[in-house]
């Protein structure tokens, strides 16, 4: 499998080459030279950690050990059940697709306990180390944090806003006494933490130096781990390889659903893809006006995971949608840079969309919790309103669970008068001893912290 950029001037590479890697030379992105196509017969009936594999092996063929890293990171040790990503039946045809029982209780712990493990074996492989540098208002820095903990070779530096993440935030990342995890605790707030990072990697002699890399959403090795709970998914929801099925994703830097648009290109039979905003609606505008609109403001919401003035995932799904031009991309996004828009034919397609406010993923998680007693998260909770919204007779609806409540416990007080339940092993997590350093608003500051502790 070779990888190419959406910018259209980059040498193609292999998976192995791009694993470590950000953007392309060009500014793109990678994406496959094409969709390799699935056979449903052979996968249907396979344990995740197989299914996995079998997904995987097609985007990753020059990973000897895939096979044992695939299966040494899908257990019910680190995702408490067999089958990883539990499907919940809420009633016939409307289901739940429970992406977080991971360690970090949020669905990026699928993909990132992949990748902690792809880092380690292939610096193990090269005899090398790695520094990752990243910024976080929350659920990607943890789901790093806990997947790169004591890993061989790799040092995590991740920055986040002094006093601004939730208590439990706080504590699932400050909590964890490995060496190799650094919490920087930013005085600033979350846009501070990015731009620090984005400078200290415009520093490219230093950057080189000490080899720093990062772990964010537009990494390949990401989406594909993120495609292979679409097709466990439609294998837990229907009997027959032809019925169709939609998925309602909440959305914000377009990496969940565009999994979901790889899995129906190899052959997944998904009839709709269902994207749901929260307030910042640039996502759901596109498909609803064709018109993308990058955000000055970012508005701070209930459902802040989903907070993006821009969805970085987004221009792999553009690069499709003008027949892989990478010329026209290039032209696509220096519009972008230059205006803060282009506009594209409304595009008619897998894809449609909604928006969903405070209130409504208030009265979503209420009316959840009283129908079928089953409590979700402000983000799910965007997923099922625009889900139900968009839902088709004869067609199972399935709704990715993207975070459990306990972690935005404010939100689901405020919805149902009562704190959200929280897993047994968690009981105490905010009184654990915790691990940070507080540092200025400050690029030397940073590259101090990592020239002492790399
Ligand atoms: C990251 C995140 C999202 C958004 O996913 P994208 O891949 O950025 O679209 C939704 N919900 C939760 C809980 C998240 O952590």
């Amino acid at each position: 499998m070779l990888y190419v950029s959406t910018r259209g001037n980059a040498p193609p590479r292999r998976f192995t080459d791009i694993l470590l890697e950000g953007l392309a030379p060009d500014g793109g992105l990678y994406v496959p030279e094409d969709y390799p196509k699935a056979d449903l017969a052979s996968l249907r009936g396979k344990s995740y950690s197989e299914l996995a594999h079998a997904v995987l092996a097609q985007f990753m063929d020059d990973l000897p050990d895939l096979k044992r890293i695939v299966g040494s990171t899908y257990t019910k040790n680190i995702f408490g059940t067999d089958d990883i990503t539990p499907l919940k039946t809420l009633e016939p045809g409307f289901h739940l697709l429970g992406l977080s029982n991971g360690p970090t209780l949020a669905f990026k712990d699928i993909a990132m306990q992949l990748l902690g493990n792809l880092f380690e074996s292939i610096l193990k492989k090269e005899r090398t180390t790695l520094n990752i540098l990243g910024a976080t208002s929350g659920d990607t820095g943890s789901a790093a944090e806990h997947a790169l903990r004591g890993k061989r070779g790799i040092q995590v530096f991740m920055l986040s806003p002094h006093g601004r993440m939730s208590p439990f935030q706080r504590a699932q990342m400050y909590a964890l006494q490995d060496p190799n995890i650094h919490n920087l605790a930013v005085k600033g707030v979350f846009d501070d933490c990015q731009d620090l990072v984005k400078q200290v990697n415009a520093d490219r002699a230093f950057k080189s130096k000490h080899r720093i890399g990062a772990v964010n959403s537009i990494n390949w090795a990401r989406v594909a781990a993120q495609v292979v709970y679409y097709f466990k998914g439609y294998f837990s929801a229907t009997e027959e390889d032809d019925q169709e099925v939609a998925f309602a994703v909440p959305s914000g830097n377009f990496g969940n659903i565009y999994a979901g648009y790889v899995a129906r290109a190899m052959g997944l039979p998904i009839r709709k893809l269902i994207l749901a905003s929260n307030e910042n609606d640039v996502l759901d505008e596109f498909f609803s006006t064709g018109r993308y609109r990058v955000r000055k403001n970012v508005q701070e919401t209930s459902s802040p995971s989903m907070d993006i003035s821009k969805a970085s995932n987004f221009e792999r799904y553009v690069f499709d949608l003008v027949g892989r031009d990478g010329a026209r991309v290039r032209d696509l996004y220096r519009r972008l840079d230059s205006r803060g828009e282009f506009d594209l034919p409304r595009p008619d397609g897998e894809f449609v969309s909604g928006r969903s406010t405070h209130a409504d993923r208030l009265r979503t998680i209420k009316q959840v919790y009283d129908r079928f007693g089953v409590m979700i998260d402000p983000h799910t909770a965007d997923g099922v309103k625009v889900g139900l919204e968009h839902r088709q007779p004869g067609v199972p609806l399935l709704c990715l669970e993207t975070a459990l409540p306990v972690k935005f416990s404010q939100t689901i007080r405020e919805a149902l008068g009562r704190d959200p339940e929280r897993p047994k092993r968690l009981e105490s997590l905010e009184t654990l001893p915790q691990r940070f350093t507080v540092i200025e608003r400050d690029p030397d500051a940073v590259r101090r912290y990592i020239e002492d502790h790399a």
